[in-house]
């Protein structure tokens, strides 16, 4: 039995009375008021439909984040939006039925409803999997994790923008040909980037699996979603079947999200010493409203960079990716700049042996070994020959400074924030003596406390300060 035919009862009536409510209340037309009214469901279709709408349309996403969307139903409130919407745009395919049925009963006659993925998906590519078994007939709806459908999400929110209000075609234009510039950039970053990781390891056990689209675009394995249908836990078997499976493949990183908090995954952590990751987000946009990466482009960029880093690849550019604010980048440059030039000059004066040709040298020769098939005469030329080159540099460079004993904090970047290093050094050492009085030492214990929730001390810490700003 459906676990939602109880409150669909409940629905129902709700829809009536907005109904009648509807039939003694104001018609609501774009040209009437010149206002553009839209309603969306989840924050990343919300994300895109303001890329395209700019200022034109007041915007409101009904599910709010960090909301399981597929259990999600609306409340009573959502009746009075749908009502004088004049687009309601959802992802469809079966992810926000509650809100579709309520929509349909609810919207005016002018009103206009878009299932985005339903339209843009044909059937022949429907996915199934464990979490959406083909019986159920509700397909994997999660296709805004993969750019290339992303951008078919945006040219049909333009279209009907367009279609609703003619003389924004302009604007529409412009914004859309952003985002695709945007998304296609997102696209090619990570393709760089994910050549960092060997093709057989890009493979991904998820909790909840958001990732099955686009591991067929970007050519990467889901070997599991753990998240029976029903969301409650996998069964013992389902479980010791994943244990081995990590075991066998030596995948060094398992996947969740904060939002579908997992105790299989733990487990399947502990059982085979993989790193539990609980920082996927599905549909929470990262950061506060306002910020640039509060968006659909920094939610992505934002799981790309924790699954390639995950999986012990890197991503530097992802993580240069320009959000749209070029002018702090070109003061963070300069300031950059100017720390080479001050150390450079402090090391030539005080006769430590270099300066700052020698820095650029350093670099150049840097480039050119880790790349010689673009600076030099290397013949790689298949991403195959490129990646066994690059191992090849590894290597060596491994060699060279084989000389120098292992420490716990190799590979970690130096400059990355004190408590995600400190939170690094636990996952390494995780009986790393915290004793102390000392204000450090009780930092560190106040990360390892986190740890042990499964709290990321980092981002708690700039939630509290942002929040409090807000
Ligand atoms: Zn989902």
């Amino acid at each position: 039995m459906s676990p939602s035919r109880a409150p669909r009862a409940a629905l129902a009536a709700a829809a009536v009375l907005a109904l009648s409510l509807t039939a003694c209340g104001t018609d609501s037309d774009v040209a009437e008021d010149g206002e553009l009214r839209i309603v969306t469901t989840v924050a990343p279709i919300t994300s895109i439909t303001a890329a395209v709408a700019g200022n034109r349309a007041t915007i409101d996403g009904l599910v709010p984040e960090g909301t399981n969307s597929h259990t999600f139903e609306p409340p009573p409130s959502a009746s009075a939006l749908l009502e004088r919407a004049d687009l309601v745009l959802v992802n469809g395919l079966r992810l926000e039925e509650p809100t579709v049925e309520l929509a349909e009963a609810t919207m005016s006659e002018d009103g206009r409803l878009v299932e985005l993925g339903t339209e843009v998906l044909p059937e022949s590519d429907y996915l199934y999997d464990f979490s959406f078994p083909e019986e159920d007939g509700k397909p994997n709806p999660h296709l805004w994790t993969d750019p290339t459908w992303a951008i078919r999400y945006a040219e049909l929110v333009h279209e009907n923008l367009v279609h609703l209000d003619p003389e924004g075609e302009a604007t529409y234009d412009a914004n859309l040909a952003s985002f695709e510039e945007q998304a296609t950039e997102l696209s090619d970053a990570l393709r760089a980037d994910q050549e960092s990781v060997p093709a057989d390891e890009r493979v991904l056990l998820t909790y909840h699996d958001a990732y099955a689209y686009f591991a067929e675009t970007y050519d990467w394995q889901v070997i599991g979603a753990i998240q029976p249908e029903d969301f409650a836990e996998p069964t013992p078997k389902e479980v010791a079947r994943l244990i081995d499976q990590v075991r066998e493949q030596e995948v060094p990183t398992i996947f969740g999200s904060e939002v579908f908090p997992s105790d299989a995954l733990e487990e399947i952590g502990r059982a085979t010493g993989a790193r539990y990751e609980d920082t996927l987000r599905d549909d929470d946009l990262p950061g506060a409203p306002g910020d640039p990466e509060h968006s659909w482009l920094g939610l992505m960029r934002s799981n790309y960079v924790t699954m390639l880093t995950g999986l012990g690849g890197s991503a530097p550019t992802l993580e240069a990716l320009d959000d749209g604010d070029t002018d702090l980048l070109r003061e963070e440059l300069g300031d950059l700049l100017m720390q080479v030039v001050f150390h450079a000059a402090v090391a030539a004066d005080t006769g430590e042996g270099w300066d700052v040709d020698d820095v650029a040298a350093g670099i150049t020769d840097k480039l050119v070994r880790r790349n010689p098939h673009v600076f030099a005469d290397g013949t790689a030329r298949t991403p195959e020959e490129i990646d066994a080159a690059w191992q090849a540099v590894k290597a060596q460079e491994k060699a060279a400074s084989g000389a120098r004993e292992a420490h716990p904090l190799d590979g970690i970047a130096r400059d990355l924030p004190a408590l995600a290093t400190a939170r690094k050094a636990l996952d390494r050492v995780p009986d790393l003596d915290t004793s102390g009085d000392d204000l450090g030492s009780r930092l560190l214990r106040l990360v390892a406390e986190a740890r042990e929730q499964g709290v990321d001390a980092e981002e708690a810490l700039r939630r509290a300060v942002r929040d409090r700003l807000a």
